[in-house]
């Protein structure tokens, strides 16, 4: 999946901090442009309206933990938030009922496999395995008290305005979405489902149809980056600790089958979404909203990748990265 080394992007050194405004700016204008002529991968098609995106959209955002707001390219195209969603109905969901809760209902491991896998069920007694995965994320949006109208208003909470719902996609999913009923159905016959399997699907499909647009993804994932507290409105959306935990999930589970190498290349919690959306998190300094519809063979968007790997390193985010400090500190 980044087969081109990024050598030539100079490593900061990890400081705590994001470099200063104006060039955090040009590293953002910079990753824009080296990859806004990438033409791999492919439109998701399985939810027919989502074949019609327009292949040539990509926008960044980087909205900072106080609030300072970077953009580049089409980052007020709106699109539908998809499984990028399950991150934030997590977070509420922890807030809501706790950590032990989700851990036990629902679990926090990585499968190895596709977000739609059923297969995944079935190895693991009916376990949904984490709340990435179409199982999972089911299983927990039926945790959370107050159904669609707590996932809406939520979500909406963690944006900073009301969301709006793409009824065309919504449509199209509903009318297609089998494989997801199914399942519900088998966490039904596992006992692993809070509710009945057509209401939850329901919720699940139209919280995946709320519209976004990167900067609004920047926004809700800097929320996260902020121990809860949106920067850009100053509330408090869900606590600290339901952030922590998020994005522990988010680090383990937030790509896929392709998140360890995700973690290999970047190092942050993220979360992609098939309509082209990828939020990627650094926790007390900021995040990145991306859009761009072309996607791998796993449903991460290409030039989204690419675009947080080159600013990762470039604004020094990975959170592996160390320096020797023993040596920093000879060095005077
Ligand atoms: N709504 C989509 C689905 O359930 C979300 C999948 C995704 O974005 N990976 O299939």
């Amino acid at each position: 999946m980044f087969e081109s080394p990024l050598e030539d992007v100079p490593q900061r050194a990890l400081t705590g901090d994001l470099p200063d405004e104006p060039q955090v700016a040009r590293l953002l204008r910079e990753a824009h442009a080296r990859y806004a002529g990438l033409d791999e991968g492919t439109v998701a098609d399985y939810i027919p309206a989502l074949a019609e995106a327009d292949s040539a959209l990509f926008g960044l955002a980087l909205v900072e933990a106080d609030g300072t707001t970077h953009l580049a390219g089409d980052t007020a195209a709106p699109f539908t938030i998809q499984s990028i969603s399950k991150a934030f109905v997590l977070a509420l969901v922890l807030d809501a009922i706790g950590h032990e809760a989700v851990h036990r209902v629902v679990g926090v491991n990585n499968t190895g496999l596709p977000f739609n896998s059923v297969i995944a069920l079935e190895l693991n007694q009916g376990s949904p395995m984490n709340p990435m995965v179409n199982a999972g994320a089911i299983a927990t949006t039926a945790l959370l008290p107050g159904g669609w109208l707590a996932v809406h208003e939520g979500l909406s909470r963690f944006a900073g305005r009301s969301l709006e719902l793409d009824e065309r996609v919504l449509r199209s999913e509903s009318e297609t979405n089998h494989r997801n009923q199914g399942i519900a159905d088998l966490l039904t016959s596992y006992g692993r489902l809070a509710g009945r399997p057509e209401e939850m699907v329901e919720v699940y499909t139209r919280q995946c149809s709320l519209r976004v647009t990167a900067e609004d993804l920047a926004v809700m994932s800097a929320t996260l980056a902020d121990g809860g507290l949106n920067p850009v409105t100053g509330e408090q959306v869900v606590t600290a600790e339901a952030c922590r935990d998020t994005l522990a999930v988010l680090a383990a589970c937030g790509m896929y089958e392709l998140s360890g190498e995700w973690q290999f290349e970047i190092g942050l919690p993220a979360k992609s979404g098939v309509s082209g959306g990828i939020v990627a998190i650094a926790p007390g300094k900021g995040a990145l909203g991306t859009f761009s519809p072309l996607l791998d063979r796993a449903g991460n968007s290409v030039r989204g990748q690419r675009a947080c790997a080159h600013l990762s390193r470039s604004l020094g985010l990975n959170l592996f990265a160390s320096a020797p400090r023993g040596k920093a500190h000879r060095d005077g």
